[in-house]
C-alpha cells in the first residue's frame, strides 16, 4: 500500500487517522443496521441518531446557546455567499461587507447580485496581509459580513469591532473548531466542513433563531431558505448523510481530545513553531502583520522562485504534500488544522531549518 503523506492541504484536509479508521471500521455495516451509512434511509431511526448526535455534540463543543439553530447544509460556504443576503434582506436592501480576500470578494459579489453590498473596509492596498482597524457598518445595513480567517492570505480577525445593533454574519470556514469562537458574538456563523470538520460539499450554519422569522422575499428557492431547513431538521430534501456522519466523527473526536479550547491550545504551538522560526529566519518570511495572523494557515515565501521550487522539491522528499501556496499568491502556505498532529509540523519546520542551512 502507498503510504499516507504529510497533507498541509487547505481544505480537503488531513483528517485524524483514528477518526478515518473508526469510519472504515463501519463502513460496510454500520452498528445493528445492516447496511452501509451511505445504503442508509436518511428517515432511518439509526441516522436520526447520526444528525441529531451531529448536531447536539457540535452544540456542546461549540457551547452554542439554546436561542441558536444548527443547520447542516450542501452546497459548500460558497453558496452561503447567496444564502445570507436571501435570507436577511429584502432585494435592494442595502448591508455591508469587510474585503479581507478572495473569498470574502466572493461572498460580496453575490450579495451585490442582490442588493447594495457596500464595502466599508478593505485591506487590498497591502495584498491582504493584514485585519483592517477601522470596520464601519454602512447606514441602514440589514447585516456585516466578515471573514473570520482568511485561507489564502493566512490572516484572521483576532478580536472583533463595534457593530451595533447590526446583525453580524462571520464565514469561519477555515477556523471552526480550530480556535476558539464565542457564538455569542455573531448573529450567523457559517463553515465548509472540508477545513476542520470532515468532507466538502457540506456546511454548517449556525444562526440566531430571531433571524428565521424574518420574512423572505417570494423568488428565493425553497432549498436556499434557512427556515425551512430549521423546520425540517435539515431534511426537507435527502442531506449529504455520509458528510454528516463524518461532520459527527469528527466532532465527536474533538470532545475526546478536550474540546476546542485544548486543540485551540495545541494549534496555537503549532502555529508558533512555524512562526518563530520564520520571523528569526534569513531565508523565510510571512507578510502578515503579527496581531493579525491565523494559527490555522500559515504562510511564508522564499526570495526568488527558483528556492521556492528547490524547497517545494524538498518537501517532497520528506513526505509533505499540498505545501504550495494559494496560485494567486505564490510561495508556501502550511494548513495546519486539527487533523494535523504536532509532530507533522515539527518534520515541515526541520525540513525548514536544515534548506535553511544548505541555502545560506
Ligand atoms: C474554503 C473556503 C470557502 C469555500 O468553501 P466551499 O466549501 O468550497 O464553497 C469559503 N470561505 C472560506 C473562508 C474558505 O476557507
Amino acid at each position: 500500500m502507498v503510504e499516507r503523506k504529510l497533507n498541509f492541504s487547505a481544505g480537503p484536509s488531513q483528517m485524524p487517522l483514528e477518526v478515518l479508521k473508526e469510519m472504515q471500521d463501519e463502513f460496510l455495516c454500520y452498528k445493528e443496521s445492516g447496511c452501509s451509512v451511505l445504503e442508509m434511509s436518511h428517515r432511518a431511526k439509526d441516522f436520526e441518531e447520526i444528525i441529531f448526535g451531529a448536531r447536539d455534540t457540535l452544540r456542546r463543543i461549540m457551547e452554542i446557546p439554546e436561542d441558536y439553530e444548527i443547520l447542516f447544509m450542501q452546497g459548500g460556504a460558497t453558496t452561503q455567499f447567496s444564502m445570507v443576503p436571501m435570507n436577511l434582506a429584502k432585494q435592494g436592501d442595502t448591508f455591508t461587507y469587510v474585503n479581507t480576500g478572495q473569498f470574502a470578494g466572493k461572498a460580496k459579489d453575490e450579495g451585490a447580485r442582490w442588493g447594495n453590498a457596500v464595502v466599508t473596509a478593505s485591506s487590498k492596498d497591502k495584498t491582504f496581509s493584514y485585519i483592517p482597524d477601522e470596520i464601519t457598518v454602512a447606514p441602514g445595513s440589514k447585516f456585516i459580513h466578515i471573514t473570520g480567517n482568511n485561507t489564502i492570505y493566512g490572516t484572521s480577525y483576532n478580536s472583533l469591532f463595534d457593530h451595533g445593533d447590526t446583525p453580524l454574519v462571520a464565514d469561519w470556514s477555515s477556523a471552526i473548531l480550530g480556535k476558539w469562537i464565542d457564538v455569542k458574538d455573531y448573529d450567523l456563523i457559517y463553515a465548509g466542513a472540508q477545513k476542520n470538520m470532515g468532507p466538502s460539499g457540506l456546511a454548517v450554519v449556525i444562526i440566531k433563531k430571531n433571524l428565521l422569522e424574518l420574512e423572505v422575499d417570494p423568488v428565493v428557492p425553497v432549498m436556499m431558505r434557512y427556515k425551512v431547513a430549521a423546520d425540517n431538521d435539515s431534511m426537507y430534501n435527502t442531506p449529504p448523510t455520509y458528510s454528516i456522519y463524518a461532520a459527527g466523527k469528527m466532532f465527536s473526536w474533538v470532545e475526546k481530545m478536550g474540546g476546542v479550547r485544548a486543540l485551540e491550545e495545541i494549534n496555537k504551538e503549532k502555529a508558533e513553531m512555524l512562526y518563530d522560526f520564520i520571523d528569526n529566519s534569513a531565508l523565510f518570511t510571512n507578510p502578515v502583520r503579527v496581531k493579525d495572523r491565523s494559527i490555522m494557515n500559515v504562510t511564508f515565501t522564499l526570495p526568488d522562485e527558483a528556492l521556492t521550487k528547490a524547497f517545494l522539491d524538498e518537501c517532497k522528499m520528506k513526505g509533505i504534500i499540498n505545501i504550495k501556496g494559494h496560485r494567486s499568491v505564490g510561495g508556501m502556505r502550511a494548513s495546519i488544522y486539527n487533523g494535523m498532529p504536532k509532530e507533522g509540523v515539527k518534520t515541515l519546520l526541520d525540513t525548514m531549518k536544515e534548506f535553511e542551512k544548505n541555502n545560506r
